[in-house]
C-alpha cells in the first residue's frame, strides 16, 4: 500500500500497549508505539502521524496533556486524528478531551479488536 497510514499508540500499561500494536500492524497500518506520554511528545517531533490513540491515564504526562500541546500547533498537527483510551469511570476526562478537540474516544475492557479496527477506519474516513 503506497500512503499506508500512520498511527502512534500512547499507553503506558505494556501489554496493552502490544495488543493494540499487534492488531493495527496486522491490519495494514504503520504503527509506533509510545509507552508514556513523555516518549508520546519526542515521537510527535520526529514523525507525523493520521491518527493517535491515546491514553488519558499515564504517570509521566497524561492524556490530556498531551491532546492540549497537540491542539496548541494546528498547522503541524491539524490533519492528525486523536482518540482517547479510557477506562470505566473516566467520563469527566473524556468530555474535557472532546471540548479541547479529540475524534472520539474507545472504552479500553470494552474495545475487542475488530471494534478497535472498525473505529480506527471510520476516524480516518477508510470506511468501516
Ligand atoms: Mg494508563
Amino acid at each position: 500500500m503506497e500512503d499506508k497510514r500512520k498511527i502512534l499508540v500512547v499507553e503506558d500499561e505494556p501489554d496493552a500497549l502490544e495488543i493494540f500494536k499487534d492488531i493495527l500492524s496486522e491490519e495494514g497500518f504503520e504503527v509506533d508505539g509510545a509507552e508514556g506520554g513523555l516518549v508520546a511528545l519526542e515521537r510527535l517531533v520526529n514523525a507525523k502521524y493520521d491518527l493517535i490513540l491515546l491514553d488519558i491515564v499515564m504517570p509521566d504526562k497524561d492524556g490530556i496533556s498531551i491532546l492540549e500541546e497537540i491542539k496548541r500547533f494546528p498547522d503541524k498537527y491539524g490533519d492528525t486524528k486523536v482518540v482517547m483510551l479510557t477506562n470505566i469511570g473516566g467520563d469527566l476526562a473524556v468530555d474535557k478531551a472532546m471540548k479541547i478537540g479529540a475524534s472520539g474516544y474507545l472504552l479500553k475492557s470494552e474495545t475487542e479488536p475488530d471494534d478497535l479496527v472498525n473505529a480506527v477506519k471510520q476516524y480516518l474516513g477508510l470506511g468501516a
